[in-house]
This record gives structure tokens, sequence and C-alpha cells, in this order.
């Protein structure tokens, strides 16, 4: 039985993007391949708060449970769902015991309305493997929307995109894939080449409706939006494109969410909120 690390799995209310409002099932994956230690910082610096509070971690065990972690004002607002130092945080789970849990805390015990999105860390590394044995386990069988919020640099191996197709195919039952992916701009800190990957992408398209989701604070990110959307279109990508505001905490998140709404708004984007700062104060878990 495949498992799978899991660093985060919770019933919350989707804050972002296409299913913003919507009931979901949040399973958060450990491991990603990028830091995102730029976020929030002056263009050229990385935020050392993250590597700060997993200093404390491995040295008193600060921390039993991810309920306990501090939030961050800089870098990766998830970085426990990555950082080395946390790997003791996130189990590794079988599938059975991943759907048990879901069956636990979605209210009726079985799949309705809600959606499940699969997030991370980057939920599209070594996890593809594991997913089909997941997706297809009893207790899953009335799930019908999925999102994968990936950064967009993940290749589908050619056996789980086949899976994909055979599960979103079944004419009784129509399904439906969903890729938010959150491209990586110079202002997280990682680096254009490795971060800007348009024909993975629009390999997405080809089993999913996938959209463009940029992480904004100034003028200089919003003109890294529109050079990244010229090299996804120029590769044939057709999905929405989405401005989101930076901050993980609600302050920061207020000082520029209404400039971003009329950056998008300008060029007949898409503005995506994060209805979790406001509503939960983006704590874990929500
Ligand atoms: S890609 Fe996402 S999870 Fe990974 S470091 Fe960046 S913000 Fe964090």
């Amino acid at each position: 039985m495949s498992k799978i690390k899991i660093a985060e799995l919770f019933y919350s209310i989707q804050g972002e993007g296409r299913y913003m409002g919507v009931p979901s099932v949040f399973l958060r994956t450990f491991g990603c391949n990028f830091k995102c230690a730029g976020f929030g910082m002056p263009r050229g610096e990385m935020s050392h708060e993250a590597t700060d509070i997993a200093g404390a971690h491995t040295m008193i065990k600060a921390f039993e449970k991810y309920e306990e972690l501090p939030l961050v004002s800089t870098g990766c607002d998830s970085y426990a769902s990555w950082h080395p130092d946390f790997k003791d945080l996130s189990p590794m789970l079988t599938s059975e015991a991943i759907a048990d849990r879901i069956a636990e805390i979605i209210p009726f015990g079985e799949w309705r309305d809600e959606h499940l999105v699969i997030t991370g860390g980057e939920p599209l590394l070594g996890w593809q493997r594991a997913y089909p044995e997941l997706l297809d386990h009893p207790k899953m069988a009335g799930l019908k929307e999925i999102t994968f919020e990936t950064n967009g640099t993940q290749k589908l191996t050619t056996e789980f995109k086949n899976f994909l197709g055979t599960w979103t195919g079944l004419p009784k039952h129509k399904r439906e894939i969903t890729f938010s992916v959150s491209a990586k701009l110079p202002a997280s800190g990682e680096k254009w080449e490795e971060a800007i990957c348009p024909e993975i992408v629009c390999e997405y398209e080809e089993v999913g409706t996938a959209y463009l989701k940029f992480v904004v604070a100034t003028e200089e990110d919003i003109k890294d939006a529109e050079r990244a959307v010229e090299e996804f279109k120029t590769a044939g990508f057709k999905g929405h494109i989405y401005l989101m505001p930076v901050g993980g905490v609600e302050s920061v998140y207020t000082l520029n969410a209404k400039n971003v709404a009329l950056a998008a708004m300008k060029r007949g984007w898409r503005y995506s909120d994060r209805l979790q700062v406001p509503l939960f104060k983006n704590e874990w878990g929500t």
C-alpha cells in the first residue's frame, strides 16, 4: 500500500482562486523544490523567519504540532510543509488512513459538494505515484472536483496523466480536475528560468483546467507577471490569469489588496482574494 507524507489534512473554505468560498478538504503534502524566501522582502533580500523557527525547533523540539507553529510575515507562509527540520511533524499515511480521516472531517462522512485541494509544499513532486490508489479508494468515490495547487514546475508522469484521464472520463461520474498554478515571479526569490515553465503548464491543460495565479505586491511584480503571461501564451497556454495580493498576515495583505484588484481589472485579468487571511488569520489548519 502506498503512503504519502502529510503535512496537514483539514477541512475549511477554499480562500483563493477559482473555487473561492467552496467547502474543501486540504491535503497538504510534504516537500517542495523551492523556498520562496523573497516574499515580502526588499528585492534581492531573503527572509530568515522560517530558518530561525526551524533552529528553535531543532534545538529544543519547540513545537509538537502545526497549530503551535508561528505564522511568518515574510517568505513562504507554509514553510513547515517543506523545511527538513519540520519533517517530524508530518506523518507518512496510507491511502486508507487518509480516506478514513477525510470521512471523519467532512460534515456527512461522505463526499457531497466538498472539493479536494491537493496542495503543499509542491504536491506534484514524487507523490504523483501515490495519488491513484488514494483517489480510487471506495471512500473517495463521491469526490467530483480536485484542485492541484502547484508551482507549475513539475511534469506529470505518463502513468499519472493516464490515470487522471480515466478519473475524469467516466461518463456517469462527471469529474473535474483543476491545476491552480502559482508560478513564482522574481519577488519570490526563485530564478526565472527555473520557475517559469510554460511547456509543463500547457501539458496540464491536456488533462484539466489550468489557470495562473501570480502573487504580487509592487508595480515591478506586475510587470514581471505581464512578461510571464507573454511567455505562457506564446507556448499556447489558454487558461485564465489571476493576480493575488502578497500577505500571509492581515496587515500586509490589507495594504495591497485593493491595488492588486485594480491592476487585475486594468489588464482584464481576474483577482483572487486570500479569504483565509481575513476569515481565519491564515492560521495553520485553515
Ligand atoms: S512553491 Fe509554494 S510551498 Fe514551495 S516554497 Fe514556494 S510558496 Fe512555499
